[in-house]
This record gives structure tokens, sequence and C-alpha cells, in this order.
């Protein structure tokens, strides 16, 4: 099995520009593309087009803000001449029926598509410790694996199909979406007692209410007051919106998804775009004194 001899890069964002640069300080030539020009990690190539990205690589990864625009760029790429047997590994979470229609119009013109959604924040990516969920073709998963490990600490291959890799990332997003808004309320609760922040962070850490709002976002972006995790709040709306969508198909219980999608509809509405969704904690504490 032979790596990829250039890969190709589109979408520099907050979760792109990381894992790029990573990449980039592989052994394999990297070329990329972002609409924002300027945004190339070192050691990358920037292009002026997408198609000039398509046109030189062989593997291509894209971290985009939706299913809207992946579909959109999917459709850029499939108007490209030449592109059978190149590989598109899709990063960005767009949930199973976006994946399976980018799936579609790639496939049509002889390109293997790639379902593979990556978890952990920007503040994972930039210490190379997030996390892939592969579903597509297992041999390029193993083929392409000394690229993934470049930029993930963890990657899973999760099924053959494009949209199951979708369905495990949106699970994964509703609960830390969930933990985030309720360890909001529960530390507001606390504080309203009395005790310290950083004590009851201290005390639930150790305890049985643990989770990665608590680890990690609290501690580290709440309580110095910096609300800098790096993922907007409209993004993981966008997530929240998409699990409730695609669990009403699946006819699986949701007494929860709906609460919590309430929550996030809040805090889009009433925080300019690109806040971090850290600042639920903010929009929660502002609501119940108001
Ligand atoms: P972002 O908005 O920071 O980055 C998206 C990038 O895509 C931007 O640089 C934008 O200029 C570029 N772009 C948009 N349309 C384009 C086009 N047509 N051609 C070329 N470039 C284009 O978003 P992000 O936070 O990096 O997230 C990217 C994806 O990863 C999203 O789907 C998000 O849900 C997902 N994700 C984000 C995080 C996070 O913590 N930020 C974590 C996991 C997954």
């Amino acid at each position: 099995m032979t790596t990829p001899k250039t890969i190709g890069f589109i979408g520099l964002g907050q979760m792109g520009e990381p894992m790029a640069a990573f990449i980039a300080k592989g052994p394999t030539p990297m070329i990329c593309f972002d609409m924002v020009p300027g945004l190339a990690p070192a050691g990358a190539t920037e292009m002026d087009s997408l198609e000039a990205v398509i046109k030189g690589a062989d593997t291509i990864f894209t971290s985009l803000p939706d299913g809207k625009i992946v579909n959109a760029v999917a459709a850029q790429i499939a108007a490209v001449p030449d592109v059978a047997g190149k590989v598109l590994i899709e990063m960005s979470t767009i949930g199973p029926a976006a994946a399976k229609e980018a799936a579609t119009t790639l496939n049509a013109v002889g390109m293997t598509y790639v379902d593979a959604p990556v978890s952990g924040g920007r503040q994972g990516a930039l210490k190379a410790a997030i996390t892939l969920i592969w579903s597509g073709s297992e041999d390029e998963f193993k083929r392409h694996r000394p690229i993934i490990d470049l930029f993930c600490a963890n990657a899973f291959h999760v099924g053959p199909e494009p949209g199951q890799g979708q369905a495990v990332k949106l699970l994964n997003n509703f609960l830390s979406a969930t933990a985030m808004a309720a360890s909001s309320e529960a530390v507001l609760f606390g504080l309203s007692h009395g005790v310290e922040m950083k004590t009851i962070i201290d005390v639930v850490k150790v305890s049985t209410g643990n989770n990665t709002a608590i680890a990690d976002k609290f501690p580290n972006r709440v309580l110095p007051g910096t609300f800098d995790a790096g993922f907007f709040a409209e993004l993981l709306n966008k997530d929240v919106r998409l699990y409730n969508e695609f669990v009403k198909e699946a006819g699986t219980s949701n007494l929860m998804g709906e609460r919590v999608a309430e929550v996030w509809n809040l805090v889009e509405e009433t925080l300019p775009p690109k806040s971090d969704f850290t600042r639920v904690y903010q929009v929660l504490d502002e609501r119940a004194k108001s």
C-alpha cells in the first residue's frame, strides 16, 4: 500500500489550521486552500484556488463549517477533470445525510469519500491529541494511518458507510453540549450558596458528577474568565440541531435532546457570532438574573 504523494487540505479555521500544521511537519508535501488567504501553516504551500489543490493532491482533507458548504465544495471538486482515484477525507461535522450526499457526488466521478469527523477541540488539535472517527473503506483507513497519526491521538474505524462516523460524532457532541450546559447550571447553583467556583470544580472533578466541562472547560476557560475553548457556539448549536434531527429520524428516545437544544438556541440568539461556546455559562447566569 502506497502513501499519498501529495496531500491537499481545504479549510484552515480553528480546527483545520492546527491539524494541517501537524501534517505539514510530516514527510509528505502538502498544498492547501482556504477562502481566507494567508492561513497556510509553515511547511505547506498555499494555492490560489480549491481546484489547484484538487489537481495537485491525491488525498485531500477538508475541515469546513457545515454540510451545505461541504456539499458545495464536493460539487466544485466533482467538476474538476481527472479526479478518479483521488480520496477525500472529510473531517467537518455535517450529519449523516450531508455525508451521504457528498459521498454520492464524489463516488459518481470515481473518487473515494471518507466520513471522518474529529473530536477534541482546537486545544486538542494544537497538541495533536484529537480523536478521528472514520467510516468508509477500511483499506484506506490502514493506508492513511501514518498521516492520521501525525495529528490525532486516537483513530477509530467505526463502520463501512459514510454517515456512521457522523452519527458517532453527533452523539458525542450532544453529550459534550449537555455536560457544558448542565455543569453551568450546577456551578451557578453552588455559587448561590456561597461556595467558591474552584472548590465546586475540585470536588466534582473527583466525584460522580465529573464530565468534560468540569474537568476541562470550567477550570481552564470559565474560572479564569478567558472563555477561549476555540469552538463557536453556533457550530455546537448546529451539532445539537443535527443530533435532534437524526434522533427524530431514527425514532430513538429523546427526552433530553429537545431541552438541550433550547439552551443552545438561546445561546446562539443571545451572543454575537463567533462567540466561544463556554460563554453558555454567562448566558444562563444573565437569564436567571433578569
Ligand atoms: P471555522 O469556521 O474556524 O473554520 C472553517 C474554515 O473554512 C474557515 O477558515 C473558512 O474560511 C473556511 N471555508 C469556508 N468555506 C470555504 C470554502 N468554500 N472553501 C474554502 N474554505 C472555506 O470552523 P472550525 O471550528 O475550524 O470547524 C470546522 C469544522 O470542524 C466544523 O464542521 C466544526 O463543526 C468541526 N469541529 C470543530 C471543532 C472545534 O472545536 N472548533 C471540534 C471538532 C469539530
